[in-house]
């Protein structure tokens, strides 16, 4: 039985995780964390979740559980996730993050953490996702330099960061297999007299309405032409269900930064 701990475990992806976890074989919650105001500290997951008294409270503190789990999940926030994987590192606990909008240094910490445990990093858990990343990197290689590339992303109006992570992760993948360098290409926002587009730009374009829970459209468009590559996630549980499988598969790593490309072998 492999114990998960759930960072941000009352969240939106929290509680599908929860639920994924009662629905998987060979994986059970083996801790929950929360932030230290949440109303859910000390409380039994059974408060969030529903059926039996497990024995497993709300935690605000992860190194005070660090023996009851094998694996990390963290959906939290880039400060509380940076935080989490200290507490790992010392441990010798595995990790899945799923958080997003981490910058540069932070990035910069999950990759030194990895040289001590091994940590799954994946802006997107699902497995669609995943093998469009593929579609769009082969895509771009086919034909990306003769065509003007957008990335257009849609999310619920509580979205913390934009572009989102996804879309961010596109546009690597295509700048990468392209020979570019996104911080150098890439276009967030376009107001009054933009003029003509630039070639070798990559554009994004971020919608935030209702409860969408994640759209990503990659465009390629060039005269006569368009090629688009589509996914549309309807529930969060595409995105726990990943995590888990993420999870299991970490078990047989010992260290090293790895993405959803290894664990559904894609690579
Ligand atoms: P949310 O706001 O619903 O949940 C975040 C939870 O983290 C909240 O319950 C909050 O109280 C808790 N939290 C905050 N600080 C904490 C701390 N220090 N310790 C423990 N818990 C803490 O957000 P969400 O929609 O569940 O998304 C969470 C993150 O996951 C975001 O970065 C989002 O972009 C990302 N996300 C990733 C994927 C993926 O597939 N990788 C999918 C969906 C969302």
């Amino acid at each position: 039985m492999i114990r998960i701990a759930i960072a941000g475990a009352a969240g939106r992806m929290g509680r599908s995780l929860i639920e994924a976890c009662d629905a998987t074989p060979g994986v059970t919650v083996g801790a929950a964390v929360e932030r230290a105001d949440s109303p859910f500290i000390g409380r039994d997951l059974c408060a969030l979740a529903g059926g039996n008294e497990r024995s497993v409270p709300f935690l605000a503190n992860l190194a005070a559980a660090t023996g009851q789990f094998d694996v990390l999940v963290d959906f939290t926030n880039p400060s509380a996730t940076i935080a989490n994987l200290e507490v790992c590192r010392a441990a010798g606990k595995r990790m899945v993050i799923g958080t997003t909008g981490l910058d540069g240094a932070q990035r910069a910490i999950v990759d030194a953490g990895s040289r001590d445990i091994a940590i799954v990093v994946a802006p997107n858990m699902s497995i669609g996702v995943n093998l469009c990343f593929k579609l769009a990197e082969l895509a771009a290689r086919v034909v990306g330099d003769d065509t003007d590339i957008e990335i257009v992303e849609a999310h619920h109006s509580q979205k913390k960061d934009a572009p989102s992570g996804t879309a961010l992760r596109f546009g690597e993948i295509i700048a990468g297999a392209l020979g570019r360098d996104l911080r150098a290409c890439a276009v967030y926002k376009r107001e009054g007299e933009t003029g003509p587009r630039r070639p070798g730009t990559i554009g994004f374009e971020s919608i935030r309405a209702g409860d969408i829970v994640g759209d990503h459209t990659v465009l390629f468009a060039s005269a006569g032409e368009r090629i688009e590559i589509t996914h549309r996630a309807s529930t969060r549980a595409t995105f726990a269900a990943g995590a888990l499988r993420a999870a299991q598969w970490i078990m047989g790593r010992e260290r090293g930064l790895f993405d959803m490309q290894d664990v559904l072998g894609l690579r």
